[in-house]
């Protein structure tokens, strides 16, 4: 019997806590830790075992079953090769937890961080070992043209993630990212986000005028949020406006400062970027329009274009 009581039948399959196996920490976000375990079906042992990522609620009341209930039911209509797969969530003993696709490579930020120019001024994790491979220009843009085929979808769902940023999304095998959260705010990141009144953090670097000023959240702000994606993509992980307060930083972005162009940056990636950081936003990209650019910059053929002429060592 669930102790997730509903006055219906859940809208997301659930998964009983005997399939999970919990083998190390990943992560804490705000909602909770995440774990990585291994998940066999009892109902389909012919799927066999695979590695899982369990997020365990750390609130288990009323208000949050109903968030709880609202989330999972959402996640379970997402479905695309650049959204983390939703398997499920457990329910049949408190803390309730959610399972999702396992993202080998951790949170896009730290991936970028760890193998940016300025690598060696963060603390080495672990022991002696190789430093990561350096990225290439066309893994940068791959990256970004993955992002942008989720949001296009997201998008297409008529679904405003409102919070779009590296450090929301993964990376997994052979360096493919995908949207991986869709709850606002975490403890690892806090200082990205700006608290307002009680309890409401805003991540003001990632948000457009019309959000900063009247809370608008559209379509066309998670363009603009996007990109931000890729001027951190392109400064690998460094945090938008860095050296500016969080009320400095509003008061840029409502006087029509745009973010400079990342160093080494490729002309016709920082014109993505102004297209997206248009004031009105109706006057910005599309999300269609943004990943239509980023397919044809990943493309073998324009090698010979301006793209080509800045080399990131
Ligand atoms: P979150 O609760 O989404 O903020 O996650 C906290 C941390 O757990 C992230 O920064 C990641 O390092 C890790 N994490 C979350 N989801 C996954 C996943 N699906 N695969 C691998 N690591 C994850």
């Amino acid at each position: 019997m669930p102790l997730l009581v509903l006055d219906r039948k859940p809208e997301y399959k659930v998964i009983s806590s005997s399939c999970l196996h919990s083998l190390k920490d990943l992560g804490e976000g705000v909602f909770g830790k995440v774990h990585l375990s291994t998940y066999s079906s009892s109902q389909d042992p012919e799927a066999g075992k695979f590695l899982v990522a369990v997020k365990i609620l750390k609130f288990c009341g009323e208000e949050s079953a109903k968030d709880f209930d609202r989330e999972a039911s959402l996640l379970t209509q997402l479905t695309h090769k650049n959204i983390v797969q939703f398997h499920g969530a457990c329910v049949d003993e408190k803390p309730w937890k959610m399972v999702f696709e396992y993202m080998e490579n951790g949170d896009l930020n730290q991936f970028l961080r760890v193998r940016g120019p300025d690598a060696h001024l963060l603390e080495a994790h672990g022991g002696p070992m190789d430093p990561p491979q350096k990225l290439s220009l066309l893994i940068l843009l791959q990256m970004a043209r993955d992002i942008s085929q989720g949001m296009e979808y997201l998008a297409s769902m008529h679904y405003v993630h409102r919070d779009l940023a590296t450090r929301n999304c993964l990376v997994g095998k052979n360096l493919v990212v995908k949207i991986g959260d869709f709850g606002m705010s975490r403890d690892i990141y806090s200082s990205d986000y700006y608290r307002v009144g009680g309890h409401t953090l805003l991540p003001v670097r990632w948000m457009p005028p019309e959000s900063v000023m009247y809370r608008k959240f559209t379509s066309e702000s998670d363009v603009w949020s996007f990109g931000v994606v890729l001027w951190e993509i392109f400064s690998f992980g460094k945090q938008p406006w860095y050296g500016y307060s969080n009320q400095e930083v509003i008061q840029l972005v409502t006087g029509g400062q745009v973010l400079p162009c990342p160093l080494a940056t490729p002309p016709d990636a920082y014109q993505l970027m102004l297209n997206c950081w248009q004031t009105q936003p109706n006057q910005r990209s599309t999300m269609k329009a943004v990943n239509e650019r980023l397919v044809e910059l990943c493309s073998p053929c324009v090698k010979n274009s301006t793209l080509y002429l800045n080399v990131i060592e």
